[in-house]
């Protein structure tokens, strides 16, 4: 089964163009979405879950047409949005018990089987009786992902699920997602580009509504091979620098700025070669696609 694209447009009321003749085909697997805010990422989603339509293009995942035959997407679709609204009076085991029901599983046996596993499986079997809402970020996105599995979906999509999450919550967060079956497609959308590479053997980047990237994080690295450079400047030279070089990224370290550079030759002598990391491909992305004027 694979999730296929094509020339996907929104427009909203505003005029903001939110996707721009979109075209994309996402195996099965971990499939990492990558873009800053207000790339468009969460109007994807929302198209590919249903709650939105598209001014243009289509998407089909094997046999459905997943623009238009909405009911039969909703069987097998698994959707933790970015935000994710709960019940604040209700217990985890009733919730989802409520989900389930919701979701067609009315045989009150299987039911219990079925929310008792998902309650082991994200960790959260402790803590069944307790009110959602005075769980952790960390246990609302579990909570979240056990939800999105009732039903064994076919496509999963996680919208921006790791952000403000403690590195502890998100680790055990990165090891649930990697448990989900291999013959599903999964879609994690994200800013954090951790979250990609330590996930991710498959990816997107999107900008302004635009795919500047699709394919293998390990492909995209290969490409900066040799064209990343690395220097320690002041903070008032940024700007210069900034001016006169593809700065693809600016971390402070000690506090004092180390840029990386894109350029296919050293670009003066205080500049040493960097191994590119996937930040860089996302920079670098982003970076080259702004100095390019649009046709
Ligand atoms: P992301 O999920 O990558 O942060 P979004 O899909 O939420 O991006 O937003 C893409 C662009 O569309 C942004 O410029 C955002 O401000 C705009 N946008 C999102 N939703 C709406 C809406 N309902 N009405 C108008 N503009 C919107």
């Amino acid at each position: 089964m694979e999730l296929v694209i094509q020339g996907l447009s929104k427009t909203y009321g505003n005029g903001v163009k939110a996707l721009d003749n979109v075209s994309l085909t996402i195996p099965t697997g971990l499939f990492g979405l990558l873009g800053p805010n207000g790339a468009g990422k969460s109007t994807l989603m929302r198209i590919l879950a249903t709650l939105q339509e598209a001014d243009a293009g289509s998407a089909t995942l094997g046999t459905i047409d997943v623009l238009r035959q909405k009911d039969e997407v909703r069987k097998v679709l698994g959707y933790l949005p970015q935000e994710f609204g709960v019940y604040p009076r209700v217990s985890a085991a009733d919730m989802l018990d409520h989900i389930a029901m919701l979701k067609g599983i009315t045989h009150n046996g299987e039911r219990k089987a079925l929310v008792d596993a998902l309650l082991q499986k994200v960790n959260l079997w402790e803590h069944r009786k307790r009110k959602i809402a005075g769980f952790s970020g960390g246990m609302k996105q579990r909570f979240g992902i056990a939800q999105a599995l009732i039903g064994e979906p076919k496509l999963i999509i996680v919208d921006e699920p790791t952000a403000g999450l403690d590195p502890g919550e998100r680790n055990r967060f990165y090891n649930l997602l990697t448990e989900i079956g291999e013959n599903v497609v999964v879609i994690l959308s994200t800013h954090i580009v951790q979250d990609v590479q330590e996930l991710c053997s498959r990816m997107a980047i999107i900008n302004k509504g635009r795919l500047l990237y699709a394919g293998a994080p390990a492909d995209a690295l290969k490409e900066l091979n040799g064209r990343v450079w690395e220097k320690a400047i002041a903070k008032s030279e940024l700007e210069v620098y900034d001016r006169q070089h593809t700065l693809i990224s600016n971390k402070l370290v000690a506090g004092r700025p180390i840029i990386h550079v894109l350029s296919d030759a050293r670009p003066d002598d205080g500049f040493i070669p960097a191994e590119p990391n996937l930040e860089d491909v996302f920079f670098s992305a982003i970076r080259t696609a702004d100095l390019t004027p649009v046709a």
